[in-house]
């Protein structure tokens, strides 16, 4: 007890509320090596022993898992946390805390069920209690869901584009008592333009502030924006998140508009991996310590405990890349806690056996999890179909987009991975671009692709790998 004691005060310090943090610490608890403890025969007699014990105590989570991940996006302040505080009961935002810190921005998390009540119908039905808000009758669980709350601020773009990767839809929230657009809430809609997130809902929050022809307008101005982008036929919700006014009228828009996709089971797993951390505290002795552990989001197929696994691209030194082969020792899906296996939908971490040193202050964010020889190809050099905007994202000024060159530096967003590359050919549509770190990629795979511009990476456009 003592020990979850100091490492919840280490966890103060240094993390948020995210989960997959919180699955970290009971997995100090509950040391997760112990499963293959068995088979293990380099351990010495006692330490086996030991673990043979909590092999049997380990408590698996019976709970369902979430089956989609919504991203919040838009402007600072327009209520992204607020709103999925009324949806969880979890307020996500740790990003202000981090920013001072100067650590290393991180993702917010929450996740709920989405229930119904057998008695009442329309919009009122839809609630997150167990009871039904209208008549006090028990309700029923629809499926779970998890929020991946995106930093509001400006500097976070590359964040933003990462967490993108593992969205199912997004909730783009809009304050209806500010004009539209803000600039990042233009910002974040040419992001989702840019990884082609399709399942989009508009919330106009903070109706309360505003009068009915206020409203309007602002409904209208909202319009008008989203015209010829990937939301433009999104529904807009108007309500009130810090008084949970409408509330209900957005979860039912959330089960008709982010349906969970057909999963097909036994595809090859993938897991994005969107944070890396050790969790041993200093001073742990080398036979108690714990693997390397790994979090993000599984996108096809299936994970278990037990399975032997491959990271891709893997472990970087110059410029040469090696995969790395493992274990998966345990796994923590959102906050149920550990489970024997995990399907897409929601956050997760998996611990490991390979060097906690590896894994440190997420050196291994952007890599792919899958089965050995499963994985799509490292590339070095990457061949795109380029499709740039007409104007750069994220600039006061309008300012045209230029054409690419060659030797022109980019960033570039592949799935979870963010990598600068230099430009070493253009012709017409087509650029290839020889990466400083190599990616994970496929034919046709999507790729954000920012260009330094005033002092900072903007968003210009986006390619299809070739
Ligand atoms: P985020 O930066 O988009 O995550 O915004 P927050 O959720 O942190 O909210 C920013 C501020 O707006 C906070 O002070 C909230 O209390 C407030 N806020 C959020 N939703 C509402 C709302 O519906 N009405 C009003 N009046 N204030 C709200
Ligand atoms: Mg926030
Ligand atoms: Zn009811």
């Amino acid at each position: 007890m003592s020990e979850k004691t100091t490492s919840n005060n280490e966890k103060d310090e240094t993390n948020s509320s995210s989960s997959i943090e919180e699955s970290v610490i009971e997995e100090e608890e509950n040391p997760s090596e112990t499963v293959t403890s068995k088979k293990a025969s380099s351990s010495s007699a006692s330490k086996k022993k030991k673990k043979e014990v909590e092999a049997d105590t380990i408590e698996y989570s019976k709970g369902k898992q979430a089956e989609i991940n919504i991203g919040t996006i838009g402007h600072v302040d327009h209520g992204k946390s607020t709103l999925v505080k009324a949806l969880t009961g979890t307020f996500p935002d740790t990003h202000s805390e981090e920013l001072k810190r100067g650590i290393t921005i991180r993702l917010g998390y929450a996740d709920c069920d989405i229930r119904f009540c057998p008695k009442c119908s329309g919009k009122e039905k839809w609630t997150t209690e167990e009871t039904c808000p209208n008549c006090k009758t028990e309700t029923k669980v629809s499926r779970r869901i998890s929020f991946v709350d995106a930093p509001g601020h400006e500097v976070l773009m590359a964040t933003l584009l990462t967490g993108a990767a593992i969205f199912d839809g997004a909730i783009l929230v809009i304050a209806a008592n500010e004009n539209c657009p803000q600039a990042q809430t233009r910002e974040h809609l040419a992001a989702m333009d840019a990884v082609d997130i399709q399942n989009i809902i508009i919330v106009q929050n903070k109706i309360e502030l505003v009068t009915e022809e206020e409203a309007i307008k602002n409904y209208n101005d909202i319009k008008k924006f989203v015209k010829g982008t990937v939301a433009e036929t999104a529904p807009i919700i108007p309500l009130s998140a810090i008084h949970g006014a409408n509330i209900d009228y957005l979860i039912e828009t959330i089960e008709k508009v982010i349906k969970t996709p057909k999963r097909d089971e036994k595809i090859d797993p993938r897991m994005f991996v969107a944070r890396s951390f050790e969790v041993n505290k200093p001073g742990t002795i080398p036979e108690e310590l714990l693997g390397g552990v790994l979090g993000g989001s599984i996108i096809q197929g299936v994970l278990k405990e037990g399975d032997e696994i491959e990271i891709r691209p893997g472990i970087r030194a110059g410029r040469k890349v090696t995969a790395i082969k493992t274990k998966i020792i345990s796994i923590h899906a959102g906050t149920l806690g550990r489970v024997k296996e995990a399907k897409p939908g929601g956050l997760m971490s998996i611990g490991t056996n390979i060097d906690p040193a590896l894994t440190r202050a997420d050196s291994l964010v952007g890599n792919i999890i899958g089965k050995p020889e499963k994985l799509p190809p490292v590339i070095e050099e990457i061949d795109l179909q380029i499709n740039l905007m007409d104007f750069v994202v994220g600039l006061e000024e309008r300012t045209k987009v230029k054409n690419l060159t060659v030797g022109e530096q980019l960033m570039l967003n592949v799935w979870t991975a963010i990598t600068l590359g230099q430009i070493t050919m253009v012709k017409g549509n087509r650029i290839k671009v020889q990466l400083v770190r190599p990616v994970c990629a496929e034919v046709g795979t999507r790729v954000a692709i920012s260009r330094r511009l005033a002092g900072r990476f903007r968003l210009i456009g986006f390619g299809n790998v070739r």
